[in-house]
């Protein structure tokens, strides 16, 4: 059985207690590798290992950081099947799916903040006749990334390359359910010539070795993506020693449909922003809402559209919908569909587990699921539930749909369906949101703040925000004599 090991220092590294823990594929429900159990130990070596890197990497130039990242990009893109098979193995989502989303976007992240931070400027404020300011924007020094599995490869390299590129040295935990393109991508740094200590990679446990970077107090700043209840962990932890967080957190995302849409063109749209990655993308609208004059002819479009979906190993180039990432996942979303029964909900569709044969007949698939009858405020429709679960809501109004979008604890995402550029404007502009997508969905421009309001998080990630977040500004003013 392959045995994981840590990135640190440029080398890669056994777990210095000797403990590891089992790697499961989704899709076949089998253990296939086993990754470190990383402690303090381990995190200390990457600590040491960080801070003497960090004036090296930090008083290089620019352009040869940006060049160490090219390197680095160009590094997974010579690797793209590897790293495609890699993904799609550890988290069950369809290769077709991988290859055009997961590591393409990990590959451009690297591209697009080696040469943001090419262009990437400080301010300087005239004074008249008194003196002129000028910020300088300098990295803040070791800092730490956690991820979640969902998007593994996209998500960690989304937060590890505008860290480096500002010039720290990076500890970086991902998932422990998705460790394997973690791994691959510190051989591509190596391979890339990044100098060892700069970027660290730390495989366990989020409790053991995600809390124990947290409350280290040599890592100054900590990106982090993943659940709402980690997240307020993980303030609770970092606040105090006055840590820079950035939290990406959870949502409840609503998709709101009104009459004048194209029904046929529409309904494979929110297909798809219900139900890519099986669901288990932060960004899914999982509240549909409708409009009553097109709520019955809608509802039977798209649940024929669902139930012909196919539900196939992740291999299978026609699948449209893999394994959901675990077996504890995929009870917690069978879970709510039990919930939404009880609390009065009818399944259109879905709603139950999926047996394909042998290897598969252990994987975790789930049928795409469509729920009616649910009231706004009941639990289905307030708690995450981050798997391949939508409801349906009917609406009269602008303002009662309105009402029922914001009415949720979280403010991420949403997106409007309408052919009229008025309502469109109305709708963007009073929702709740850190992101409103009009006739759309997750169409990503990387230079835009990303991120959410409310319980969704803390902080923008993307474009200056992100290289903004990764550097401390200083402000120096010279008087004029
Ligand atoms: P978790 O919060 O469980 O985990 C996220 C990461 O944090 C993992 O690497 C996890 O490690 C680690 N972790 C867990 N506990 C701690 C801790 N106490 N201290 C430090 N690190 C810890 O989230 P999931 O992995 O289950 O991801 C799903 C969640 O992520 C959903 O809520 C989803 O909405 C959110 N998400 C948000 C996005 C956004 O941009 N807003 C994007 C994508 C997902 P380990 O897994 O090894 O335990």
């Amino acid at each position: 059985m392959e045995l994981l090991e840590n990135f640190i220092n440029g080398e890669f590294h056994a777990p210095v207690s000797g403990l590891y823990i089992d790697n499961v594929e989704p899709a076949t429900g089998a253990v296939y590798s086993k990754i470190p159990r990383s402690g303090d130990e381990d995190l200390s070596m990457a600590v040491l290992a960080s801070e003497k890197a960090f004036p090296i990497w930090s008083g290089m130039s620019v352009n040869e950081r940006s060049a160490i990242l090219l390197r680095l990009a160009a590094g997974i893109e010579s690797r793209m099947d590897e790293f495609v098979k890699a993904e799609s193995k550890d988290n069950g989502k369809p290769e077709k799916l991988a290859a055009h989303v997961d590591i393409p976007r990990a590959i451009s992240n690297f591209h697009f903040f080696a040469t943001a931070i090419e262009h990437f400027a400080s301010e300087s404020h005239y004074m008249e006749n008194v003196g002129v300011n000028f910020t300088t924007r300098r990295p803040i020094g070791v800092v730490g990334c956690i991820s979640p599995w969902n998007l593994p490869l996209y998500l960690f390299s989304w937060k590890i390359a505008p860290a480096l590129a500002a010039g720290n040295c990076v500890i970086a935990k991902p998932s422990e359910i998705t460790p394997y393109t973690a791994f691959l991508l510190g051989q591509v740094a190596k391979e890339a010539g990044l100098p060892p200590g700069v970027l660290n990679i730390l495989h366990g446990t989020g409790p053991e070795i995600g809390n124990a970077m947290v409350a280290h107090p040599k890592i100054k700043a900590i990106s982090f993506t993943g659940g709402t209840a980690t997240g307020k962990h993980i303030a609770k932890v970092a606040a105090p020693m006055f840590k820079k967080l950035s939290l990406e957190l959870g949502g409840k995302n609503p998709t709101i449909i009104f009459p004048d849409v194209d029904i046929e063109q529409t309904v494979k749209e929110i297909f798809r922003s219900s139900f890519s990655n099986q669901g288990q993308i932060c960004l899914c609208g999982s509240r549909i809402f409708i409009h009553n004059d097109i709520y019955d002819t809608f509802k039977s479009a798209f649940v024929n559209w669902v139930s012909s979906a196919k539900v196939s190993n992740p291999t299978d180039p026609k699948a449209q919908i893999g394994a959901v990432v675990s077996k504890a996942h995929m009870e917690k979303v069978l879970g709510y569909i039990e919930l939404a029964k009880s609390e009065g909900g009818n399944v259109l569709t879905g709603g139950k587990r999926v047996f394909l044969e042998a290897p598969y007949d252990e994987g975790y698939y789930l049928a795409p699921t469509i729920i009616e009858g649910l009231t706004n405020e009941c639990r289905t429709n307030q708690e995450e539930i981050f798997g391949p679960v939508v409801t349906l809501m009917p609406f009269s109004t602008e303002e009662e749909v309105l009402a029922m979008a914001n009415d949720t604890r979280y403010g991420l995402a949403a997106s409007v369906w309408t052919k009229d550029l008025n309502t469109a404007h109305r709708m963007a502009d009073r929702l709740e949101m850190g992101i409103v997508w009009v006739n759309s969905w997750l169409v990503r421009d990387l230079r835009t703040p990303f991120g959410g309001m409310k319980d969704s998080g803390v902080g923008r990630e993307g474009g200056w925000e992100a290289l903004r977040f990764f550097t401390e500004p200083k402000n120096i003013f010279i008087k004029y004599e």
